[in-house]
């Protein structure tokens, strides 16, 4: 008895004890907090944790160590990506390498009102997988919808659906999910009510879930939509987030200040709302987005559609599954090649690729573009405010450059080069801000205890090279990245290590 008594004590000496696996020296502290970068120190690595951060001077390292070289870099937490697209892929592709050679560490999926449910057996099957970075995920507002309301999904819910999206969404947040997520801008969310979202997010309250959402219009109607969101903050009781937020149409530019206002508003509330912004000029979405009325044959909402978004010129096919050849095409370039009004073509496209129409070959992705309608000014006013953090929207290989660029992109452009924010601020919006977020207590900082998620970067180098032509190109200046305590990323290289776990609200 005796025996089996002291085991387990002996082992956690052991493990307090534990020589580190890993030392990274040399590096500059940019520690998640926003506080100042720090020097002279030596951050250790035991197990999956960080176990101690020491001072340089007196430290040597022990026989077995891997020591890792910072000299001139910064060691930062690993970035953790509040909108992501790579759960789709992360199965099949679990290196998901566009991803970690950008830094990113942890990454928060169900978005734009779309996940797996049950969320449970999907993350048993990514657990499978064993992915290169960990996953979080939200609940698909839009899933829950068609998994309860099936084709007949084009009008507001009844209340015994209600009921049903509520206890699909309560086993989900049991299974360990983060919050509800809605894209209302897609169907079939665009078809509910602002009561049935209020109703349905309720569920994720006793569970201190949040909201996240893609909003109704980013257009003419954002300011409205952002409203949407603080009253279903408001009324639900719950922290929101406005996910990819930005002033995405002609009508909308210039209305930074009502972004202001209505921030200032729900803080007086004492709503608790942040929102995540990707650093790019243009969007990924379907064709079928220009036209929220959804009127595609009338020419004078296609017309209004199409030029609110930039014009034929901004519009970019990235894919077109009845042919292939029109991507990386604007609609005015098809059009010219074609000799038709781009308005006819865009018209056309629609019917082409119509649900009705589509054949099993064109796949899910039958249909997506690139619009640039978005302003510099106001990207670098979002990243202004301390409540809006980074996230990339990307997909494992994805078409729109994000999937492989954003974080090196903010710290390049914005950080380095416009001086937007400080690196240490920067810092914090891709790591301890979502991590607060998502109410994750081991993760987003530098400190003894902490998860060992990390990157290392060159601040005087780092950048994207991703662009629309070739938008998985690698980053410049993040050589290594690690994750749970492996070696992810490794002088540049990607590893087979593939440490990332499936994390689960609450635990
Ligand atoms: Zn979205």
């Amino acid at each position: 008895m005796i025996q089996s008594f002291a085991l387990p004590l002996l082992a956690l000496v052991a493990a307090a004890a534990q020589d580190p696996s890993l030392a990274i020296t040399g590096a500059r502290l940019a520690d998640g907090s926003g506080g100042p970068i720090v020097s002279g120190k030596v951050v250790l690595v035991a197990g999956d944790s960080i176990q101690a951060i020491v001072d340089e001077r007196t430290w040597k390292a022990p026989a077995g160590v891997r020591v890792i070289d910072g000299k001139g870099l910064v060691l930062s937490p690993g970035f953790i990506d509040m909108h992501t697209h790579a759960d789709s892929s992360l199965v099949a592709k679990p290196d998901a390498v566009t991803q970690i050679r950008q830094g990113i560490t942890t990454a928060l999926g169900g978005q734009d009102g779309g996940s797996s449910i049950p969320l449970a057996d999907f993350f048993a099957k990514l657990e499978k997988a064993r992915p290169a970075m960990n996953l979080a995920s939200t609940v698909g507002f839009g899933s829950l919808r068609e998994k309860v309301m099936g084709e007949d999904n084009r009008r507001p819910a009844r209340p015994d659906e209600i009921l049903k999206m509520k206890a699909l969404l309560d086993q989900d947040m049991r299974d360990g999910a983060f919050g509800l997520s809605s894209g209302i801008e897609y169907e079939p969310d665009s078809f509910s009510t602002t009561d049935e979202l209020v109703d349905v997010a309720k569920t994720v309250k006793p569970y201190g879930g949040f909201y996240i959402s893609h909003v109704r219009d980013e257009g003419a109607k954002v300011i409205d939509s952002w409203r949407e969101l603080t009253v279903i903050a408001e009324r639900a009781g719950i922290p929101a987030q406005i996910t990819h937020i930005k002033l995405g149409s002609v009508s909308s530019w210039g209305k930074f200040a009502q972004y202001t206002a209505l921030m200032k508003e729900a803080d007086a509330k004492g709503l608790k709302i942040t929102a995540d912004c990707y650093p790019y000029n243009f969007w990924h979405s379907t064709l079928r987005v220009l036209v929220l009325s959804r009127l595609y044959t009338d020419m004078a909402e296609v017309k209004r559609g199409v030029d609110d978004n930039g014009g034929p010129t901004n519009i970019i096919l990235t894919d077109y599954a009845p042919n292939p050849s029109y991507a990386g095409k604007s609609l005015a370039q098809i059009a010219k090649e074609k000799g038709v009004d781009p308005y006819v073509l865009y018209m056309d496209l629609i019917k082409e690729t119509d649900p009705k129409n589509r054949k099993p070959e064109w796949g899910d992705d039958v249909e997506s573009i690139l619009g640039i309608s978005m302003q510099e000014d106001d990207i670098k006013g979002f990243y202004k405010d301390p409540r809006v953090m980074v996230s990339s929207d990307g997909a494992i290989d994805g078409g729109h450059p994000r999937g492989a660029g954003t974080y090196p992109r903010f710290l390049g452009r914005y950080v380095r080069e416009a001086k937007v924010v400080s690196l240490e601020e920067g810092v914090r919006k891709m790591t301890s801000l979502p991590a607060s977020v998502l109410g994750l207590k081991d993760r987003g900082r530098i400190a003894a205890g902490f998860k060992a998620d990390l990157v290392l970067f060159d601040p005087a180098t780092v950048i994207d090279t991703s662009t629309i032509k070739d938008p998985t190109a690698a980053p410049v200046g993040i050589p290594y990245v690690i994750v749970n305590g492996e070696v992810a990323l490794d002088n540049g290289v990607a590893t087979a290590a593939r440490a990332g776990r499936v994390l689960r609200k609450g635990r």
